[in-house]
């Protein structure tokens, strides 16, 4: 067992090599038994305008709190859950706990701010359980529309189950919003998003990442916007860790910014002391 320190102030653990390879099954029980005690626990990362001054929406990630181990990140966790099913509970649990928050914020805030939630492939299930759940509940909370932005990543949209795009206009047509996640790394058509209803998509951050160095990133950057724009979408850029990315995102027309530069996901309680009682405010801009 080991802890590193994160690529923010929390300290994860993580698992080894040769955990990973014995502990599959000791880890899928010991995540059934986290899903029974509630070991989970969303952080929120702060989505901003392409200045960088102001919240416009934000990301909620889950982290896995384990008794003895500490804090778990969703990539040592999410694949195994995936593989063994369990990720349709962990998907119930967010989403009763992302609404419960949302609510939250809103009594703080006063107005909307839209929460974007990630979903796994596997979670969206032919039956139209999932979809019915999230329509269920947005509607019991009492929340305006728009509240919940769903990400969704290319590997879902490419699955040959074409109920899938008709639950994301019943998704739409009840005011949960779609996002595609990770925009790029997959094999989603052009063609194929025009038929979709849409509203945002998240350059994924292995793009970002050298943009100022690299011309052939820029031009991918440069068409994935205007070909968004084009078709009335929406542009989130991941993983803004430079003033130099945010300035270039902003010579290409980006429309909304994601990144360590601007913050770290935070646990609720921080999120909401430095974001939602003081006037929407990144606290970048305030100098500390
Ligand atoms: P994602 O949805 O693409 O989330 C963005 C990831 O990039 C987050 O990692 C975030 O902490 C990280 N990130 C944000 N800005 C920066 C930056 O400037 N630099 C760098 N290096 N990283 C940045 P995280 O929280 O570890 O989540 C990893 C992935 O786990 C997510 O990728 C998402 O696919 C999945 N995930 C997270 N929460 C959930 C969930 O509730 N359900 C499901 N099914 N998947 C989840
Ligand atoms: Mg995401
Ligand atoms: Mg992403």
């Amino acid at each position: 067992l080991s802890k590193s320190k994160g690529r923010n102030r929390y300290e994860f653990f993580s698992f080894s090599m040769e955990e990973q390879a014995l502990g599959k099954r000791r880890l899928t029980e010991e995540l059934r038994q986290a899903i029974k005690s509630e070991q989970f626990q969303l952080f929120y990362q702060p989505i901003v305008n392409i200045d960088g001054n102001q919240l416009k929406k934000v990301e909620a990630l889950i982290r896995w709190n384990h008794p003895k181990w500490g804090l778990i990140e969703p990539n040592d966790f999410i694949p195994v859950a995936e593989e063994s099913g369990l990720i349709v509970e962990i998907g119930n649990w967010v989403r009763q706990q992302v609404i419960a928050d949302a609510i939250e914020f809103y009594q703080l805030q006063g107005t909307v701010i839209q929460i974007s939630v990630n979903t796994s492939p596997t979670e969206i299930d032919r039956s139209g359980k999932w979809i019915d759940q999230w329509i269920l509940d947005c509607n019991k909370s009492k929340l305006p529309h728009g509240a919940f932005l769903i990400e969704v990543t290319e590997n879902t949209l490419m699955t040959p189950d074409s109920s899938i795009k008709q639950q994301l206009k019943l998704l739409n047509n009840n005011g949960i919003k779609v996002a595609i996640d990770d925009f790029g790394v997959g094999y989603s058509s052009l063609a194929y998003l025009q038929e979709l209803d849409i509203d945002i998509i998240k350059i994924d951050r292995s793009f970002i990442t050298n943009i100022t160095t690299n011309e052939s990133s820029v031009a991918l950057v440069k068409a994935i916007i205007t070909m968004a724009h084009n078709i009335g979408v929406q542009v989130v850029a991941e993983g803004i860790e430079s003033r130099a990315q945010q300035l270039l995102l902003k010579q290409l027309s980006c429309d909304y910014l994601q990144g360590f530069m601007f913050s770290t996901p935070l646990t609720k309680a921080d999120f909401c002391r430095q974001y939602l009682q003081s006037n929407i405010e990144p606290k970048q801009s305030k100098g500390h």
